[in-house]
């Protein structure tokens, strides 16, 4: 069973026109796209060249333990093309959370689609229980998918795939399910499975354009340049503080005092009510969310959500810290 946007013989743009997408926002869109990448406006046509391809990829995107805020945050993009464009690109063979097979049928798609000699991308939302528990001791029997564990699933899944792409802090680094006391002992993929081919493309939520121009750049160049901690360097090579718009106020030793302050509202900075931005490397400020609006434009310190750890902030008092104000308000 695939799901698919495709209509018929027809191609991609035309696919794409019939939902509503001009040719004109198409390009649009490409551009933003390899703008996103650090590519210049020439790179547009090549992002549109794999963009409607014809030669999709296999995906099978797995769901793990989550909130499925991940796949929400693509499919209620303002913008309505950028699911349509996702979901066109690939050929998503397999969805737990979207897909209209259930059962049988469903798991039946799973496994053609790793036996297929074409090969396959996994993309992994949500992190990997791994702790022992039922009256089996099973490991990883917190969290089951048709009678298999997350954790049997995910190993074998991963390990057969061209590449994965961990989508969200979750099944990069553990997200809030790793969170102490972690009692399902959760980790994230390239925990699991360590050395596979693995691509970490973190936030909570995560932003649509980095998964885009992460397979973009899949289809036209191979793996992108990852850092120390499996994220794309093109979008997580700064630190959110590297381009926050509050930055002057910073240099300034200007803090707002107080969540929606006359200070916070001019644009202080928000590093005394709690702003991880110097610690946290995501391209927020740049690409923001819906092309719209970012937290701390908004007037929300960044919590860090694109960092190991962040939960129990490992470099500071965590959850404890960030809401420490929120009593004046
Ligand atoms: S609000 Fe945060 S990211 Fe922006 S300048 Fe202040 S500390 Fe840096
Ligand atoms: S501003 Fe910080 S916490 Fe908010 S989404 Fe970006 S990296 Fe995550």
């Amino acid at each position: 069973m695939k799901i698919s946007v495709g209509h018929g013989r027809d191609g991609a743009v035309e696919r794409l026109e019939k939902r509503g997408v001009s040719r004109r926002d198409f390009m649009k869109f490409c551009g933003t796209v390899a703008a996103v990448m650090g590519m210049g406006p020439a790179f547009a046509p090549k992002v549109a060249q794999a963009l409607t391809s014809d030669n999709r990829p296999n995906v099978i995107w797995l769901h793990n333990a989550e909130c499925t805020g991940c796949s929400e945050s693509i499919l209620r993009t303002v913008e309505p093309y950028i699911d349509a464009l996702i979901l066109d690109v690939i050929s998503l063979n397999y969805h737990e959370t979207i897909m209209a097979a259930a059962g049988e049928m469903a798991e039946k798609a799973l496994v053609d689609t790793m036996k297929d000699p074409k090969g396959y991308v996994a993309v992994v939302e949500g992190a990997v229980p791994t702790a022992v528990a039922g009256v089996n001791n099973e490991p990883g029997a917190h969290g089951k998918v048709s009678g298999h564990t997350m954790l049997d699933t995910t190993v074998k899944v991963v390990k057969g795939a061209q590449a994965t792409i961990c989508y969200g802090t979750c099944a990069t680094y553990g997200g809030v399910q790793a969170a102490a006391p972690n009692p399902t002992q959760a980790k994230g993929v390239s925990e699991v499975v360590p050395g596979a081919p693995i691509v970490n493309v973190p936030g909570c939520p995560p932003n649509p354009f980095n998964l885009v121009g992460t397979i973009v750049h899949y289809l036209t160049k191979g793996l992108p340049e990852l850092d120390e901690v499996l994220r794309p360097v093109a979008f997580y090579g700064e630190s959110v503080h590297d381009n926050c718009p509050r930055q002057e106020f910073f240099d300034n030793d200007q803090f707002a005092p107080s969540f929606g302050s006359e200070e916070a509202r001019k644009g202080w900075c928000l590093r005394k009510l709690g702003c991880r931005g110097p610690e946290t490397y995501n391209n927020c400020p740049t690409v923001k969310f819906n092309q719209i609006n970012w937290p701390v434009q908004a007037g929300h310190p960044c919590i860090g959500c694109s960092e190991p750890g962040f939960w129990d902030g490992e470099n500071w008092e965590g959850i404890n810290y960030m809401y420490a104000d929120l009593t004046e308000i």
